[in-house]
C-alpha cells in the first residue's frame, strides 16, 4: 500500500468529498457528483441511433460520419458544466475517466458502434497548451475507452502543429474554419490505413476541429472511415 493510499482515510476526514455540481458532502455510494445532480445530466440517448442522429446530421457534407455519440448535453446551468470544467481546467482527469467508464458501461457496452471500431485517436491539444494543463482531456477518455473495449489508442497517430489561440478573434465561420484546417499532421499514414477511427473529442460544439483533424487523416490515408465521441456536445 502506497502512503498516498494509507492516508486517503485520514485525508477524506478532514476534506469530505463534495459533489462537483453543488458542493453538498458525498456518501461512499456517490462518486463525484451526487444522485441529486446525477439526475440532472441530461443524456442524449445517441446510443439508440447512433449511425443517424442531430450530431451525424451536424457533420453533413463536412466529414462523412458512421457513428455519432455523445453521453450528455451541454447547456447552461446544467451539472455538466462543473464536471467538464474539473478535468479540464482544475486539473482533475480521473473525472474524466470516470464518467467515460460509466457511459461505457450504461450505455456503450449496448450499442453496435465500439464493435465495429479498429482504433481511437484522441483530438489533440497543441503541445503547449498540454503542457500547461499536463494532460489532454480528449486523451483521458480515449485511455478510459481503450481500457474498457480492448481498442488500442495513440496520441502519436495525429499531430497537432499549430496553437489556435487567435481562433476566437476571427470574424467569419470561413476565417475559423481556415484557421484550423491545417493544424494536423500524419506521421505515419500507413498506420491508420483501413481503419475504423473513433475520433474523441471532452465537448463536440461547432464540430471543426473534428472536421479539420477527419479530413487530414482521410487525406493522407487509404479506406478510412470515421466515428466520433464526445462527453458532451452542445447543439
Ligand atoms: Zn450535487
Amino acid at each position: 500500500m502506497s502512503i498516498l493510499t494509507a492516508l486517503r482515510p485520514l485525508a477524506q476526514l478532514f476534506f469530505p468529498p463534495i459533489c462537483l455540481s453543488c458542493q453538498r458532502q458525498l456518501s461512499p455510494s456517490e462518486p463525484m457528483i451526487c444522485i441529486i445532480c446525477h439526475a440532472k445530466l441530461d443524456t442524449t440517448q445517441f446510443h439508440e441511433h447512433s449511425h443517424d442522429n442531430t450530431l451525424v446530421r451536424r457533420f453533413w457534407g463536412r466529414l462523412h460520419l458512421e457513428h455519432a455519440m455523445a453521453y450528455w448535453f451541454y447547456r447552461k446551468k446544467s451539472p455538466v458544466r462543473p464536471i467538464i470544467h474539473a478535468f479540464k481546467y482544475h486539473s482533475r482527469p480521473q473525472v474524466a475517466t470516470h464518467f467515460t467508464k460509466e457511459y461505457a458501461e450504461r450505455y456503450l457496452n449496448k450499442s453496435k458502434m465500439m464493435a465495429d471500431i479498429d482504433c481511437i485517436v484522441p483530438i489533440p491539444i497543441h503541445s503547449s497548451r498540454q503542457r500547461k494543463r499536463g494532460y489532454n482531456q480528449s486523451a483521458v477518455i480515449a485511455e478510459a475507452l481503450s481500457q474498457h473495449f480492448q481498442i488500442p489508442w495513440s496520441d502519436n497517430w495525429v499531430k497537432r502543429t499549430v496553437a489556435t489561440d487567435t481562433q476566437t478573434k476571427k470574424s467569419s465561420s470561413f476565417e475559423r474554419w481556415d484557421n484550423v484546417q491545417t493544424i494536423f499532421e500524419i506521421p505515419k499514414p500507413e498506420l491508420l490505413n483501413n481503419k475504423h477511427i473513433l475520433l474523441v473529442d471532452d465537448v463536440i460544439t461547432t464540430g471543426s476541429t473534428i472536421e479539420s483533424c477527419g479530413v487530414s487523416i482521410r487525406e493522407a490515408t487509404k479506406g478510412t472511415r470515421f466515428s466520433i465521441l464526445g462527453l458532451a456536445c452542445r447543439l
